[in-house]
């Protein structure tokens, strides 16, 4: 089969990368020159919306699909008019927009923090009532790793952020969260799902720094919950592919944040969770799967799963976590990489992509049979990230 991608980064390498061993072929429309994906993909090389570029992508694939959401919505539908487009040009859409995205969870019952659209100062009283302070100030659109958004205390702060930001504004009501979670879900062509165990994810300057799973005293019931939500918008999109809902956990409760339509930064240990843990499919070869119109595979830690057919139900059963993995981005700089290669069970995965400040370069797995041996790994390779900042609380104390 033949794949197209909308991007050439780090996703759509790893897509290619995971995909191949399934006898697909990739190619990917990228502007820019030497991208990630080249290493597995054929790269076309023109703008998002050039529409040669676009015809030369829906020429060399059987399906479409997108590695991240800034893509025009009008190249989608042109590709739609070509070539089957999965995830459905519509969760493309929703997840464009904050405030369209909030709304649907929202309608689908799905709980999120207080949230307003703003466009001018004029109203910010209005949409402080309705979300309270503190706040956050978001642009509905082209936000990413943090950008675009400012937490504000008062309603001058507030209303100083909407005039140097507006229009195109969500303010949303500042949710003291104990943790964030994600949930990667996949929904295949058949309409069966997976999903993959609720991902504890730590963030710094809105940037996903390390993830771990499972996600330490995890009430039960939140596997569930995460797993139904997801199964919402699902529904409601007719969605096929990978999703990944971005969660709040706050007082037991999650409150859903984003969603993301295609495979994601707190999926990436799906890639090595499975050595010490029974195997399992990655995200990445079950979007492939999914988009390619493949069975889905059973997800990596779920050994009840993985010993069983694949399943090919709507219903996703509390996962039994056997093992632990975690996943460490690194940002900005890569280490050396004879000390990363030293430390034992680290695996690796670089994206060639040139060095700059924020930028994620590539990210090192780890998996073990507990969390104290998974952070223990952790900790080694944190030793070696230089401009890494402090090592987040739950990975334990980095010694000095
Ligand atoms: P986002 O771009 O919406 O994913 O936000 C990036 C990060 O900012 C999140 O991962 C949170 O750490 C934080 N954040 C975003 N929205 C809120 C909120 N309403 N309350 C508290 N923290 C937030």
């Amino acid at each position: 089969m033949r794949v197209g991608i909308l991007g050439g980064g780090q996703l759509a390498r790893m897509l290619a990368l995971e995909g191949a061993p399934l006898g697909c072929r990739f190619t990917c429309l990228e502007p820019s020159p030497d991208p990630p994906a080249g290493a597995a993909a054929t790269i076309v090389r023109a703008p998002y919306d050039d529409p040669e570029g676009l015809a030369r992508l829906a020429d060399a694939a059987d399906v479409v699909t997108y590695e991240f959401e800034n893509v025009p919505a009008d190249s989608a539908a042109y590709l739609q008019s070509r070539v089957p487009v999965l995830p459905p040009p519509a969760a493309l859409e929703a997840s464009q927009d904050r405030l369209a995205e909030k709304r649907i969870f929202r309608d689908e019952g799905i709980a999120t923090a207080p949230f307003r659209p703003v466009d001018r100062a004029e109203d910010v009283t209005a949409a402080l009532a309705a979300t309270g302070l503190p706040a956050v100030v978001k642009t509905r659109r082209f936000g990413y790793d943090g950008k675009g958004q400012l937490v504000v205390e008062s309603p001058r702060q507030a209303t100083a952020a909407v005039e140097r930001m507006g229009p195109g504004l969500i303010i949303e009501g500042f949710v003291p969260f104990e943790r964030e979670l994600s949930i990667v879900a996949v929904a295949g062509r058949d309409g069966s799902r997976v999903f993959y165990p609720l991902t504890e994810n730590h963030h710094r300057d809105g940037i996903l720094r390390a993830s771990r799973v499972p996600a330490p005293g995890l009430a039960p019931h939140l596997q569930a919950e995460a797993e139904a939500l997801a199964g919402r918008i699902i529904d409601r999109l007719g969605y096929v592919g990978v999703l990944a809902v971005e969660l709040f956990e706050a007082e037991g409760v999650l409150l859903a944040n984003e969603m993301a339509p295609r495979v994601h930064n707190s999926g990436h240990w799906t890639l090595d969770g499975g050595p010490a843990t029974g195997g399992g499919a990655s995200q990445f070869e079950n979007h492939v799967r999914a988009v390619t119109g493949l069975r889905l595979a059973a997800p990596v830690l779920t050994p009840a799963q993985n010993s069983a057919p694949a399943p090919n139900s709507t219903t996703g059963a509390a996962h039994p976590l056997v093992g632990a993995a975690a996943m460490v981005n690194l940002i900005g700089a890569v280490p050396d990489l004879h000390a990363l290669a030293a430390v034992q069970g680290a695996r690796i995965h670089l994206y060639d992509k040139a060095p700059r400040p924020g930028r994620k370069l590539g990210h090192v797995n780890v998996a073990g049979p507990d969390s104290a041996s998974v952070a223990e790994s952790v900790r080694r390779v944190w030793r070696l990230l230089p401009e890494a900042g402090p090592l987040p609380a739950a990975f334990g104390v980095q010694p000095t």
